[in-house]
């Protein structure tokens, strides 16, 4: 609408779209077909302009359809696997935690990338279902494998901003942290900026989740519009920085690695750094002091009998800055 729709205290821009089908549709049909809507209507939102819900469109729409569907199936089959992917730890020189990542399989569609998946559920709401059974899980393998036994330090646990917008949500973890007996010392919890907008709820979940003695990671640092200032507002231990950030300082498109490193050293806050896909990034990431190293050159996210094999195995190579 052109003209605003005038309150005593606001302003209303309002935009409408609708979408039109001629056709039939089967019952089995209605599900996908809700989809097949939402997306014409979101192109259309984006491009200003009329969309044909045409097949590539509709084709898009069943996969989504698809994925949700698996998703949900993997929710309520309590099927959503964890994969590790190793920490090294550039001061003790070796594998000191990892991080546990998502990963659902599904018999049609094969192994679904958390890509896909993650914003899917977080739209819909049952990311927090998946986020607790993955944090379950990761319990369990702990009761079977202690940190102490596998020589690690703590295991980091993804939590997306819609489960910190619950204000439930850190007495939830710690709830099945105790079912399973494991202290929740034993976790770092990663959280993205845009968590930080719930400022008042988020402040009180990670209160409770320090008290009990887990540490917080700020996850995903230097995509979008990093705000240094709020993110000093938090008791954040450790900052991870983005791997697309790591990267533009490797292929010179962007020079200020070197000096967020020492700005965020400063006031006391570790870095880790995502992405290292080489040992000249290794070296040169230790050299410009990142406590912590994650990415392909170490290892992939692995199966859990992959990871205990890996630790048992391998020994990264790194120079530091003595050698
Ligand atoms: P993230 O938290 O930034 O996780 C790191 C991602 O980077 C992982 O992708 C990992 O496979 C990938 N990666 C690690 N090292 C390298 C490297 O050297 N090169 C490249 N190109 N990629 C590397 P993955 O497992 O596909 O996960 C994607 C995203 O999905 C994660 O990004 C995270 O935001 C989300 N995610 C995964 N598991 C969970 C979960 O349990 N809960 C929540 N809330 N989000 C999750
Ligand atoms: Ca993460
Ligand atoms: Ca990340």
């Amino acid at each position: 609408m052109q003209a605003p729709w005038i309150d005593t205290h606001a302003h209303l821009y309002l935009t409408a779209s609708y979408a039109m089908f001629r056709g039939h549709l089967h019952q089995e049909e209605v599900e996908q077909f809700f989809d097949y809507t939402a997306m014409a209507l979101q192109r259309a939102e984006q491009q200003h302009d009329v969309v044909i819900m045409e097949q590539s469109l509709f084709q898009q729409a069943r996969l989504k359809t698809k994925v949700r569907q698996a998703v949900d199936r993997a929710i309520e089959n309590r099927t959503v696997q964890i994969y590790l992917q190793p920490l090294y730890g550039t001061q003790e020189r070796r594998i000191i935690g990892a991080e546990v990542l998502a990963r659902i399989y599904d018999e049609k569609l094969g192994l679904i990338r958390p890509d896909f998946f993650i914003t899917a559920a977080e739209r819909s709401g049952t990311i927090t279902q998946i986020g607790e059974q993955v944090f379950e899980k990761t319990c369990l393998f702990l009761n079977e494998h202690p940190l102490q036994e596998l020589g690690l330090k703590r295991l980091n646990v993804n939590l997306s901003p819609i489960q910190c917008r619950d204000i439930h949500m850190a007495e939830r973890i710690c709830r099945i942290a105790q079912h399973h007996h494991i202290p929740l010392r034993s976790f770092c919890f990663e959280i993205t900026e845009s968590a930080l907008s719930y400022e008042a709820r988020l402040q009180q979940n990670i209160d409770m989740l320090m008290a009990q003695g887990a540490t917080i990671s700020l996850d995903d640092f230097g995509t979008g519009y990093s705000n240094l200032m709020r993110v000093l507002k938090f008791p954040f231990e450790d900052v991870k920085l983005d791997m697309t950030f790591v990267r533009a300082y490797f292929d010179h498109t962007n020079k200020l690695l070197p000096a967020i490193i020492d700005g965020f050293q400063s006031f006391g806050v570790q870095i880790t750094a995502e992405g290292v896909e080489n040992k000249q990034m290794a070296d040169t990431l230790t050299k410009l002091g990142c406590r912590i190293l994650q990415g392909f050159y170490f290892a992939n996210p692995l199966p859990l009998d992959d990871f205990l094999h890996y630790l048992k195995t391998t020994t990264p190579k790194v120079s530091s800055t003595i050698d």
